[in-house]
């Protein structure tokens, strides 16, 4: 199934599909936070209305409940060209992952522009990363047990001002201005995939492929990151885990080259969609 959060004359509803082609609304269902709280729907009910031509689709989790929870360098090559960038910010040794989050006030869905921030930020870079939708809440849960605690997949486009996330001491900042997690089109649900997940993940820039690797590549794997976290940190629904980008970001080409206004970034994970936003002014 796939969910997601559109917006009819001035008000979002959920919506969902079966085929990928056909939306239907969920009026049921006041937001995607409660979607998830009731493990989504197995079947389309035999009467709900179809979405119009009029829907636009948002996000499919417009403002999450909580900071999206990120994976850094969680891509080997995507590890040597971050280095290669900046050895004091991302070089060195790692035993562990490195955790971070992103404030999302909002998330962009597709077609919303990403804002550039240009008075502050002169470095603005792409991020295409795999989402993971936590369902069932996950509290001390192992890696064996982490795929039942999966609702689903959407793309997150970890949009990111280089100068900000390297000049102060966490990355916080530099990752979560106003507009910088783009999200979409939509949530498939779990069943739609095995788990993990092995996805071609790919993005492009002004239709230039940068990005172009799988999503089973990952250095610390979906069941460990859950595992991992879960031990200490109760995952609850709605729970959205950006689990980090492959090569080929704007900082990783040799000489950088960053997004400037008018360009257009173009996320895909084949089996959700495709995420594409344009940079604003
Ligand atoms: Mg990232």
């Amino acid at each position: 199934m796939r969910y997601y959060t559109l917006q009819i004359d001035g008000k979002e509803q959920v919506a969902a599909s079966a085929d990928g082609q056909a939306l239907f609304l969920l009026p049921d269902f006041p937001d995607m936070n409660a979607l998830i709280e009731a493990g989504g729907i197995s079947e389309i009910p035999a009467d709900a209305p179809e979405a119009g031509p009029g829907a636009v689709v948002l996000a499919p989790i417009p403002r999450p409940r909580q900071d999206i929870l990120c994976l850094g360098i969680n891509y080997a090559a995507h590890a040597e060209e971050s280095a290669r960038f900046s050895q004091a910010a991302f070089g060195g040794d790692r035993p562990y992952p490195i955790f971070f989050s992103k404030r999302t006030a909002w998330c962009p869905g597709p077609g919303a522009p990403i804002p550039s921030h240009a008075d502050i930020v002169d470095s603005l870079d792409y991020e295409c990363e795999l989402g993971v939708v936590i369902g069932k809440a996950a509290s001390r849960v192992s890696r064996a047990e982490a795929g039942a605690h999966v609702f689903g997949y959407t793309i997150v486009n970890d949009v990111s001002a280089r100068n900000l996330q390297t000049r102060h001491k966490q990355w916080y900042f530099g990752k979560s201005l106003d507009g910088f997690t783009p999200m979409g089109p939509c949530i498939v649900s779990a069943d739609e995939f095995a788990f993990p997940p092995a996805l071609p993940i790919r993005c492009r820039v002004n239709g230039e492929l940068r990005q172009n690797s799988t999503t089973d590549l990952l250095i610390t794997s979906i069941p460990e990151i859950i595992e991992m976290v879960s031990q200490g940190m109760t995952l609850t629904a709605g729970t959205v885990i950006a689990t980090g980008t492959p090569a080929g970001v704007g900082m990783g080409m040799e000489p950088p080259q960053f997004l400037k206004a008018g360009d257009l970034v173009t996320c895909e994970i084949e089996g959700i969609g495709i995420l594409e936003n344009r940079v604003a002014d």
